[in-house]
């Protein structure tokens, strides 16, 4: 997009470039997508959480943006962005609609775990090279054809935790798996075109283990996909993640996002990978800071220029705010930037920090601004009500929901690896 309709303002960016010392690649995708989000997510985010309609029309204009491939590699024609880019950038999108950058973050995450992620582990070199093949298969349908992939492992019981194999199984048969099972909050579901399923390799009478996981792209038209449910929650309202259902789904060969075996290597020696729900909600803290800024300015679009900055509480509120906004900044910055395959067990635990203070911060920080602005400020004719319902939603994602990372960090700073009380 080279200029923004009517006489739309840039807003100023949630990590300047010159201050974070970003690189130029982030730079670019940032304003890029600050622009975007300004003038083409943030008019449409009331229709669909009202509706709580997926928001398809944003899929295909991010795709002429190029952010559907953001992470895809750049020999398969990609932007080629790494973790850290990724997070800058999804978190300027989530300013301006939450429901888009979360859902956004599905997509993504099937080529960054595929792509980026994929090639810091290990795997043979024959395998490699099939992974690569395979892969390039997928972005090419991304690149060229704006298809979507979506992230569906969640399935009501303890697995979406990772603390038991996945219930949904995949048994090899000629040529490809056969798979059956149940996916709940699958986002994006009768809309994304290939949902990227985390299931259990079954051979015979074998006992499901976690280190058989595999991550399978299945077509959302192939035999035996349906959609059920309705979807009427109380935030994130446009992500519609309905009900998935897989009966003796086949898929050949070639729907492998990550080799057998390498999703369970990722997730013990890549764990940032579970921070990707994050930059939606350091987006959300941002924006309910943002309005409240401009609403006690008297500057708020669509409302009378009443000025309310002159109140002692309200200054005080804000700078509560900024200081707020600023703490979860700064650790969720470094938190992103640490990621790497074999993290020390201190940037571990720092990412658990992370995720907690952003997830339940970004909420705090929305319910403040309502406090602080006052009765008009929640009318669902503004967006900081939207923002308040979206960002209670956060802390709730698995496998790092806020009672986890409390729990994993409690537990983790008292006792040493193996370490046990007689
Ligand atoms: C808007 C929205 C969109 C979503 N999109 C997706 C998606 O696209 N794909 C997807 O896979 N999932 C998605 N989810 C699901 C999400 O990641 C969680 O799986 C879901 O919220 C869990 O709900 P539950 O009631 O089954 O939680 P439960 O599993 O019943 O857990 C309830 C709480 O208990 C705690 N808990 C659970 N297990 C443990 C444990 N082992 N140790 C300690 N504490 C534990 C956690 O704090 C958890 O919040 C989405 C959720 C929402 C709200």
């Amino acid at each position: 997009m080279d200029s923004l309709p009517g006489d739309l303002v840039q807003d100023e960016p949630i990590f300047a470039p010159e201050a974070f010392n970003l690189t130029p690649q982030q730079a670019e995708l940032t304003a890029r997508a600050r622009r975007f989000g300004k003038a083409v997510l943030a008019p449409r985010a009331a229709a669909y959480d009202r509706e709580a309609r997926f928001p398809i029309e944003n899929f295909r204009d991010m795709h002429g943006e190029g952010l559907l491939r953001i992470c895809v590699p750049e020999e398969d024609g990609g932007e080629g962005a790494d973790f850290t880019t990724y997070c800058l950038t999804a978190a300027e999108l989530g300013r301006y609609c939450g429901a888009t950058a979360l859902s956004w973050n599905m997509h993504v995450c099937s080529t960054l775990w595929s792509g980026l992620l994929s090639e810091d582990l290990e795997m043979p070199e024959e395998e490699r090279a099939a992974h690569r093949a395979r892969r390039a298969k997928h972005y090419a349908r991304i690149v060229q054809d704006g298809k979507i992939y979506s992230q569906p492992f969640s399935e009501g019981g303890a697995a979406a935790a990772g603390a038991i194999a996945f219930g949904t199984e995949a048994r090899p048969v000629e040529g490809g798996y056969l798979i059956n099972g149940k996916k709940i909050f699958a986002s994006l579901s009768g809309s994304a075109d290939y949902y990227g399923i985390l299931c259990t390799e079954r051979v015979g009478e074998e006992a499901a283990s976690r280190r058989n996981t595999l991550y399978l792209a299945v077509p959302a038209d192939a035999p035996g996909v349906s959609v059920v449910g309705d979807w009427d929650p109380l935030g994130m309202r446009g992500t519609v993640s309905r009900t998935l259902l897989l009966k003796d789904v086949f898929v050949p060969e070639d729907a492998m996002l990550m080799p057998r075996g390498v999703y369970f290597q990722a997730a013990g020696r890549w764990p940032h990978m579970f921070m990707t729900l994050t930059p939606t909600y350091m987006g959300l803290a941002q924006a309910a800071y943002d309005f409240t800024v401009s609403y006690l300015r008297g500057e708020l679009p669509g409302m009378p220029p009443v000025k309310r900055r002159m109140f002692p509480t309200k200054q005080i509120a804000v700078a509560e705010m900024r200081i707020m906004l600023e703490q979860t900044k700064a650790l969720w910055f470094q938190a992103i930037r640490e990621a790497r395959p074999d993290p020390t067990r201190e940037q571990v635990q720092r990412a658990y920090a992370a995720q907690f203070t952003v997830m339940e911060n970004a909420n705090a920080l929305a319910a403040k601004a309502i406090r602080t602005c006052g009765g008009q400020a929640m009318l669902k004719s503004l967006p900081l009500e939207r923002i308040y319902r979206d960002s209670r939603c956060g802390s709730l994602m698995l496998p790092w929901t806020a009672e986890i990372c409390l729990d994993r960090l409690g537990r983790d700073t008292l006792y040493k690896p193996g370490e046990k009380d007689d």
